[in-house]
């Protein structure tokens, strides 16, 4: 019997049978930005809806022009724009698959111009000020949501999601914080919530009982001002009686000062949300956010919290997960890591979504479908099991090459070992295993604690040589940089060097900072979700408006200073999605940050520096030095001192802003070529 019994008994709505309870989350990809956007879209959805997802929900479509997310952004309200959508609903159908059109109307969270809210008032998160709707136009905006339902079921779709959760203009009217309308739709909570329950019944009246209708729901709003459980519990009865045939859950609006789902965010953090709703409602419930493996998704419907799973983040990692999980293959599936760096980060700047873990994901086009063998099978050696040496040794391998992995350490995975000693960065576990069982599923030959030279390389008759070698830690000079004092992040995150309680780092970029959090200790945090919970400040009864309370108090391991020499923020390189939740746990544990400062010395007292022409000395048990990296090249500059070729990827080729996305980017399509 399948360890997934939940997971993959198939389940019936609206007249669809769904063949297993797993449903691909909408996402936002940005892929309408590019060129043959249709044919992307396309390609995108169908390889998902190949891999056995039972129900695809596409990006948010705004129903109204000036409900888009930004400049440019989906919007269907019109029946000659059907064409682009008809490819997308044929492809998924000939896959085998059902795709629903999520309809969503970014209320005050529109970065447009002329954004509209039930009433007045900017969102901390945009810079436009929305103008507070006629009650005319509510009506008219209800009816809009009607118009696309209908215009997504003449496109072939099985159905629509009418997004009411995130903070969007829906979860704005049902907000008192964000609701001072004095007409029918604000005020009360019956008037609040009329806004959403009209929109359903208008959208089941245009589009009949066959067509899927899912609402999902803000399961806790994390913003004061928001809705309590027992609200929330008696708003999920009304959409079921004013039409819905599901419900999917939303967590947290988008200005909420909670992560909702970062990998600080433990592993089925809102279960107890989802089941609220559950618990209130007879037609299924759909749990989302931080569900990536098929383990944590079937225990999450053996405890009866909800009667599907939602993931969007996993399904870029691996648009095969329900097939894997289907076919007894579930740890063959590559894992989501909750980084957010190819996804959101990209979306947040304006780039097309993708994923660190799968580089081809919405590059379907670019990559093909596939693995494409190689025409003429080559002995290859690959040097350094960091991400770019491990991702590059995989897909040369699957294409048929014979390939032997050289490793100096003692296990693979170069910088991620020490990433996933950080606190919040554990789900590095879980792409490690991953990478250790494809390496051996792909049959290449792994040679670890094996520091190869250009020699030996030489001499083993190999046809290609790529040199994965990483990065070496920058040392600067500084006056006393070999003082004892003195530790490198290898040292730290590496070699598990004992730390003393006041800490200078210096260095500011992605490494300071995980640097930073070790130091201050949270270890909890990001796998107990009642840890969590108090350090964020949530209350999990969601007894108080919107469940958010005061954080606990934390007190650190450490006093940690920071520095970076430039002037400005510090921090501005990490990630736009989870930057801010690492700044405010630093801040909660005390850590202080400097720019702009000139290190002077490193002598017994600690760190001597300056800043604005003002010298200074922080007094100071150790100084870690984080301050950037250099390729490691030595290997093959020795090999073409010898005359011998070899290809370079990784931080060996290029160390500047090298992150493991950029990394494993780059082997994919190297291996892809020779
Ligand atoms: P490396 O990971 O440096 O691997 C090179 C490997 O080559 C090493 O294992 C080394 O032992 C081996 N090697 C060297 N010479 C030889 C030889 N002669 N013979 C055999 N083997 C050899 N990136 C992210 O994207 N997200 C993060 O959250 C993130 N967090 C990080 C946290 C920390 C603390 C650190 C240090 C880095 C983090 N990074 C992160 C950066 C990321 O780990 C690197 O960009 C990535 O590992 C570089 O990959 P690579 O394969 O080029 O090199
Ligand atoms: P980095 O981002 O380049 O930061 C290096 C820091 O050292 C900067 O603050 C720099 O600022 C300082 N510095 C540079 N040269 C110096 C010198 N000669 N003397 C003193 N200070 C100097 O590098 P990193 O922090 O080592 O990170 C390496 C890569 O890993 C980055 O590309 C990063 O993206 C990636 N990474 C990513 C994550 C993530 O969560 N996504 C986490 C960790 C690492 P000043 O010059 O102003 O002092
Ligand atoms: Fe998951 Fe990171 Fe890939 Fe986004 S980029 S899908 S968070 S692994």
């Amino acid at each position: 019997m399948s360890p997934f019994p939940h997971l993959l008994a198939p389940l019936r709505i609206a007249g669809t049978t769904l063949p297993n309870r797993m449903v691909m989350g909408a996402m936002h990809t940005r892929l309408e930005t590019l060129d043959r956007p249709t044919e992307r879209l396309a390609a995108f959805y169908a390889a998902r809806a190949r891999g056995e997802i039972a129900l695809i929900l596409t990006g948010g479509h705004a129903p109204v022009p000036e409900g888009v997310m930004d400049e440019g952004g989906l919007v269907l309200d019109r029946r000659d724009q059907l064409a682009s959508h008809e490819p997308i609903t044929r492809e998924v159908r000939r896959a085998g698959g059902h795709i629903v059109l999520q309809i969503l109307h970014a209320g005050r969270y529109a970065k447009v111009a002329d954004c509209v809210a039930p009433s007045e008032g900017k969102a901390r998160i945009n810079t436009f000020a929305p103008r507070a709707l006629a009650t005319a136009e509510v009506w008219s905006t209800i009816d809009s949501y009607a118009n696309t339902a209908a215009l997504a079921q003449e496109a072939g779709y099985a159905g629509v999601e009418v997004m009411g959760s995130e903070g969007y203009l829906i979860n704005e009217f049902t907000a008192s914080v964000t609701n001072r309308r004095d007409d029918e739709f604000g005020g009360s909570f019956d008037n609040r919530i009329r806004f959403p329950l009209e929109i359903v019944k208008a959208v089941r009246a245009r589009v009949g009982a066959a067509f899927i209708v899912i609402y999902r729901i803000s399961s806790i709003d994390l913003v004061d001002g928001g809705m309590t459980a027992a609200e929330i519990a008696a708003f999920a009865r009304r959409i079921q009686q004013a039409g819905a045939d599901a419900i999917n859950t939303g967590v947290g609006w988008h200005e909420a000062a909670v992560p909702t789902i970062a990998a600080t965010v433990p592993r089925a953090a809102w279960a107890g949300a989802v089941r609220n709703v559950r618990q209130a409602v007879t037609i299924p419930v759909i749990a989302s956010n931080r569900i990536n493996t098929p383990q944590v998704a079937e225990a999450l419907l053996a405890s009866g919290a909800a009667d599907m799973v939602s993931m969007a983040r996993p399904l870029l990692a691996d648009p095969d997960f329900a097939r894997k999980t289907r076919l007894g293959r579930a740890d063959e599936i590559a894992p989501c890591i909750a980084c957010n760096q190819a996804c959101l980060d990209h979306i947040f700047t304006e780039r097309v979504a993708t994923c660190l873990v799968n580089p081809r994901a919405g590059r379907e086009i670019e990559f093909g479908d596939g693995v494409e063998p190689a025409t003429s099978p080559r002995r290859v050696a690959v040097v350094g099991a960091g991400p770019a040496g491990m991702t590059f040794a995989i897909n040369a391998a699957g294409r048929g090459h014979t390939v032997t992995l050289f490793e100096a350490a003692d296990q693979i995975g170069g910088q991620l070992v020490m990433a996933r000693r950080v606190p919040g960065k554990s789900e590095f576990d879980g792409l490690l295993r991953w990478f250790e069982d494809t390496l051996t599923r792909n049959r290449v030959r792994v040679r670890i604690g094996t520091r190869v030279g250009a020699d030996e390389l030489a001499r083993g008759g190999f046809d290609e040589i790529v040199i994965a070698t990483g990065v070496l830690p920058r040392r600067p000079t500084i006056p006393g940089i070999d003082h004892p004092k003195v530790l490198g992040y290898v040292d730290v995150l590496g070699l598990g060097t004992e730390v003393g309680p006041r800490v200078a780092i210096l260095g500011a970029g992605g490494v300071g900072f995980d640097v930073a959090e070790f130091l201050v200790g949270e270890p909890l945090e990001s796998t107990d979700i009642g840890a969590f919970a108090q350090a964020w400040g949530v209350d999990p009864s969601i007894g108080v408006p919107g469940g958010v309370t005061r954080p606990a108090p934390f007190a650190a391991r450490r006093q940690i200073h920071l520095f970076q020499r430039k002037p400005g923020t510090l921090g501005r390189s990490l990630g736009k999605s989870t930057g801010w939740i690492l700044k405010a746990k630093l801040k909660r544990a005390g850590v202080t940050l400097t720019a702009g400062v000139t290190y002077e010395a490193i002598d017994d007292r600690g760190l001597h520096y300056t800043i604005d022409g003002q010298p200074r000395v922080l007094e100071v048990d150790h100084v870690i030095l984080c301050t950037g990296q250099e390729s490691n090249r030595v290997l093959h500059d020795e090999l073409l001192a010898r005359g011998v070729n070899a290809r370079l990827i990784g931080g060996a080729a290029e160390a500047a802003e090298l992150d493991a996305r950029r990394a494993i980017d780059q082997a994919t399509r190297l291996a892809i070529t020779i």
